[in-house]
């Protein structure tokens, strides 16, 4: 075996899908990397669990009786591992020198900070949890570029995206790309009758048809609002106008998306729908390692199907170019009304086809204001979260 400088890996949200489907990959190739912290906030039999097998130097959850709770499950062993909590205990873990590599895959508004802070000191970041890019946009790119971190996508979509494009890529422009095809399988419910969709419950909505992942992208996934964050997230990603992404609804989600090129090539991306796939790719570009996926059967797949979206079904989509459109905050209000609302739905509290109209009346509603910076961002998730309450109330 060649010797290579071992990698030191943090996994925030390591008790989550991608957390799990990351821990998988990285088991795969002990001498390639050490883990140096794992994160949860609940679920804290789990982390412990992981930290056993695992041994990192630190594990990192919500709170101080949470600490408590993990210490008390880890008492006894012979395990050196430190017990932090809390954001600033996320951020120290995403940002120490020790740490090479980081993998950003808390759901929501809540990685932001810990995301941030890998980016500001310049780690190999990958990029699971879109909403932080989203919600953040131009402070995200600003912060990027001062420290020069390099930002490896998760998401199939854009990873595929990534894999299409010539690394580096200066510009889609200098490239020759025309445009960029962001596919989506249309979820549990492209299918089903419009007058339906009142009543479908939770647990529906999180049985996607094609991936197995947490509920709340589970249910941005059955809205298209995940398309949505991923059409604004392609735009961050890529430096690409609105109007050179198409989405491309693709049932089998075989082929995780497409580059189209001035001379009439397209590019595609295709692989079994499993994240292991991105995340092996991105912990080790630009080599490649083995993530334990299976190669594609192409012959027993036998068909790839594609169609246009239906927007009338999915107003979430119509929602996110138009705050993308608008700029500034409209992409962190869009997000924090439209995580309101999933939690709103998750508990039986909203119908499945109001999440987008208190996502719509939130965003009509909400004062746009320009990203300065984090905490221009912040102060605008908190303003719009509490709007989106007093809609929730009045409905
Ligand atoms: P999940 O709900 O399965 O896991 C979320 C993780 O974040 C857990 O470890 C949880 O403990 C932690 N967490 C949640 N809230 C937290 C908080 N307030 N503070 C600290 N930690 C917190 O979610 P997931 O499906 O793994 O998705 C994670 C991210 O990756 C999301 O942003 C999602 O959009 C993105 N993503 C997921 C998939 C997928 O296949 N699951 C694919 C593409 C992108
Ligand atoms: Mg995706």
């Amino acid at each position: 075996m060649q010797s290579m400088q071992q990698q030191s890996v943090t996994v925030l949200g390591s008790t989550g899908s991608i957390g799990v489907s990351t821990l998988d990959v990285l088991a795969r190739h002990p001498q390639r990397y050490s883990i140096y912290a794992l994160t949860a906030r609940e679920r804290i039999a789990e982390l412990a669990q992981q930290c056993r097998r695992f041994a990192p130097k630190f594990a990192v959850v919500a709170s101080e009786s949470k600490a408590a709770e993990l210490r008390e499950l880890l008492a006894g062993g012979d395990l050196s591992t430190e017990i932090l909590w809390g954001v600033e205990g996320l951020c120290q873990v995403a940002s120490d020198a020790a740490v090479d590599t980081v993998m950003a895959a808390i759901v929501g508004a809540a990685g932001l900070r810990p995301t941030l802070a890998a980016v500001a000191a310049g780690k190999k970041v990958l990029l699971a949890n879109k909403e932080a890019l989203v919600m953040a946009g131009p402070v995200f790119q600003r912060a990027l570029a001062v420290s020069g971190a390099q930002l490896l996508p998760i998401d199939s979509e854009h990873n595929a995206i990534f894999q299409c494009l010539p690394q580096p890529c200066a510009s889609l422009e200098s490239a020759g790309v025309e445009k960029i095809l962001l596919t989506g399988s249309g979820g549990p419910f492209r299918a089903r009758a419009v007058s339906e969709l009142h009543r479908v419950t939770p647990d529906e909505a999180c049985a996607h048809p094609n991936w197995s992942m947490g509920r709340k992208i589970s249910v941005d996934s059955a809205t298209m609002m995940n398309k949505g964050l991923e059409f604004i997230e392609a735009c961050l990603l890529f430096n690409a106008r609105p109007e050179q992404i198409e989405v491309v609804v693709h049932p089998q989600s075989i082929v995780h998306s497409m580059v189209q090129y001035r001379d009439g090539s397209l590019l595609a991306q295709m692989g079994n729908p499993d994240m292991r796939t991105p995340i092996a790719h991105a912990l080790a570009f630009p080599e490649r390692i083995d993530s334990g996926v299976a190669g594609l059967d192409l012959i027993a797949q036998g068909r790839l199907d594609f169609e246009a979206p239906d927007v009338q079904r999915f107003p979430c989509l119509r929602l996110a170019r138009e705050a993308m459109d608008a700029g500034g905050s409209a992409p962190t209000v869009l997000n924090a009304a439209n995580e309101v609302a999933v939690e709103a739905f998750l508990q039986g509290r909203l119908a499945f086809t109001s999440i987008a109209a208190v996502i719509e009346r939130v965003v009509k509603s909400a004062q746009a204001v320009e990203l300065t910076g984090l905490d221009a961002v912040e102060t605008a998730d908190r303003n719009a979260r509490q709007l989106a309450q007093r809609v929730l109330g009045a409905l």
